[in-house]
């Protein structure tokens, strides 16, 4: 995973840094235009998993669309290259600032989550003189089988119109005269391993594409949101998802109408695997009933271990020493600021570089200043 020049080059960096393996990313991607885009699915990258342009760049070339949650994510869409018609916008909270921003772009669709939502769009659209598309976010409560802070298809969960509101929803839809509704949209969760929920959700969609379109109503959009798992443990052996398994699903068990599209908004899959967060060991404590190794990354380079009992694996690139039993933890003043617990890795001594693996999504993303924290630019492997 990291030759040796790459670790001799790491040894040379201000640290810590992100760094993103830009063959791993690509042949994902290879994987996603295989098994999704050839079957004429489209697949849009939910940019809030990574923005990095170079990243982004790569996204684009590939023929992915863009999956915007706020306006910064349509204007950075946008920037990098993506056309409007294919930015979806998602967001239980769209600011009018936001709306406005995605109305002037003419985007391809707004995921919407609830009626009010849908009057002040309707009213914000008219005030430019447009029509807005869009889709409707249905919660299709499916129980994703994921950590509690990550599953958003329930409906005790704030995300998308709740099945007992959605003839209103459809009631009211013919008085708002500046949307046009194009499709539905479902999204579970995230970091989805076990496929149950997934079929749960090909049945529930199927049954609610069949409600609406009888209601009179031609949906060309049916998307199925994200959520696809990967692999924390072993990022090496498994550094690309399954995506024949994940797209095949949802290709045999979705029934699309003659006029329907199938459409995807995969985050953590595309680019999960390429990123690593790279750190140096500042300090080593011996201790009577535990070891630590301290080192110059935290919470606030990757918050996922704090936020979501998140286990990323631990590769220490310079020592090739007895395995010892560590706590990994970084500088930052809380004791949530660990990334591992008592995990059995090469014995390790100020100065030796540490990879946290898995980091490519929501990690960078959700860097944060906390403790005045300056972050170091990330690193591609195409720069080594
Ligand atoms: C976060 C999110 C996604 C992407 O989720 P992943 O688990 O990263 O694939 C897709 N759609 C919506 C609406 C989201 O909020």
């Amino acid at each position: 995973m990291f030759p040796s020049e790459v670790t001799d080059f790491f040894r040379t960096q201000k640290t810590p840094f992100y760094y993103y393996d830009l063959d791993v990313l690509n042949a994902t991607l290879e994987e996603i235009q295989k098994h999704g885009l050839s079957k004429g699915f489209h697949v849009h990258f939910a940019l809030k998993a990574n923005n990095q342009p170079k990243v982004l760049k790569l996204i684009k070339e590939a023929g992915l669309g863009a999956d915007c949650v706020s306006g910064g994510e349509v204007q950075r869409a946008i920037d990098s290259g993506f056309s409007a018609c294919e930015i979806a916008f998602a967001g239980v909270g769209k600011s009018d600032e936001e709306i406005e921003l995605g109305l002037k772009h003419d985007i391809f669709c707004f995921n919407c989550e609830s009626v009010q939502e849908l009057e002040v769009l309707n009213e914000l659209a008219g005030m430019q003189g447009k029509t807005a598309r869009i889709a409707l976010r249905l919660n299709p409560n499916v129980e994703a089988d994921t950590h509690r802070y990550i599953t958003t298809g329930l409906n005790e969960n704030k995300f998308g119109i709740n099945a007992s509101d959605l003839d209103e929803v459809l009631d009211r839809l013919p008085d708002l005269n500046n949307l046009k509704l194009i499709g539905i949209h479902f999204h579970i969760g995230s970091q989805i391993e076990n496929f149950t929920p997934f079929e749960e959700l090909c049945e529930r969609a199927n049954m609610l594409n069949e409600h609406i379109e009888n209601r009179g109503f031609e949906l060309s959009v049916i998307n199925v949101g994200g959520g696809f798992g990967i692999n924390y443990t072993h990022p090496n052996d498994n550094a690309i998802p399954d995506f024949e398994r994940f797209f095949g699903l949802f290709e045999s068990r979705i029934k699309l109408k003659e006029h329907q599209q199938l459409h995807f908004e995969l985050g953590r899959s595309v680019v999960g695997q390429c990123g690593s967060l790279i750190t140096r060991v500042l300090y080593t404590k011996y201790g009577e009933t535990k070891n630590f190794a301290i080192v110059d990354a935290g919470m606030t380079e990757l918050i996922r271990p704090a936020l979501y009992q998140a286990a990323h694996r631990i590769d220490v690139l310079t020592s090739s020493k007895r395995d010892k039993n560590y706590d990994v933890v970084g500088p930052i003043c809380e004791s949530s600021d660990t990334f591992r617990t008592d995990i059995s890795i090469p014995e390790v001594v100020r100065g030796d570089i540490i990879a946290i693996r898995s980091a490519g999504a929501y990690g960078e993303v959700m860097r944060s200043a906390y403790n005045l924290r300056e972050a170091n630019s990330s690193v591609y492997s195409d720069e080594v």
